[in-house]
């Protein structure tokens, strides 16, 4: 079987990250029978981490859950940093922000199985924002912002299964679906407790302290 680089990313840092749509949930999840990094012998894991190898690897499972690159993640970090002290807040403030961003919310509302697919239509010019084509990524939505695929998108291969896999499918709480229509709305500010990374977020702040 072809080894997939989003499973090797889950293994490095030892957590189901969920990058992979369908096969998450499935018995073809190699965290099942692998959980351990790639190339590394079961039998002779490493002793504990450092803390910096914490930190390490806790900004490592957020920058791979979000699918972002080094420098995005860093920006949205200092970012907050800048405006105020480290708190308890400043952990939900990111979690909103990365929550807020158009591939992620196309992701939640169902329109792509996984972040980088969601990406990927973006790019490709899939979907409007508000009636306008946005194709970037990285596009903070506001809360009432409408997201609806482009009507000339709507019969591509990409959407073959989107009424069956809509069937049993439930946005969360801060994002509503018109299933028909293929359109999306923001109507309020992500839950954290219900957004749920499986991440240390405190660690994140200290680690870009150092
Ligand atoms: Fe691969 Fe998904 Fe399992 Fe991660 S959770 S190892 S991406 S199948």
């Amino acid at each position: 079987m072809k080894k997939s680089p989003e499973c090797k990313k889950c293994r490095r840092v030892g957590a189901k990250l969920f990058l992979k749509g369908e096969k998450c949930d499935s018995q073809k999840c190699p965290m099942i029978k692998k959980p351990y990094s790639p190339g590394e012998k079961p039998k002779r894991r490493k002793g504990p981490l450092s803390q910096y190898g914490k930190e390490l690897t806790e900004k490592q499972k957020l920058r791979y859950w979000y699918d972002l690159k080094e420098k995005q993640l860093l920006k949205y970090v200092k970012s907050i940093i800048r405006k105020q002290e480290r708190s308890e807040a400043a952990g939900d403030q990111l979690l909103k922000k990365l929550e807020s961003r158009l591939d992620n919310t196309v992701y939640r509302a169902g329109f792509a199985d996984s972040r980088s697919k969601a990406r990927q239509m973006i790019n490709h010019g899939f979907f409007n924002v508000n009636e306008r084509p946005v194709d970037r990524p990285s596009y903070q939505l506001k809360v009432g912002d409408v997201i609806s695929v482009r009507s000339g998108k709507k019969n591509r291969r990409d959407f073959e299964d989107f009424e069956e896999r809509m069937k049993n499918f439930t946005p969360p709480s801060w994002i509503s679906l018109d299933k028909k229509k293929m359109e999306a709305k923001k109507t309020g500010e992500a839950v954290v407790e219900d957004i749920a990374p499986p991440v240390e977020i405190s660690s994140i702040f200290e680690f870009y302290s150092r």
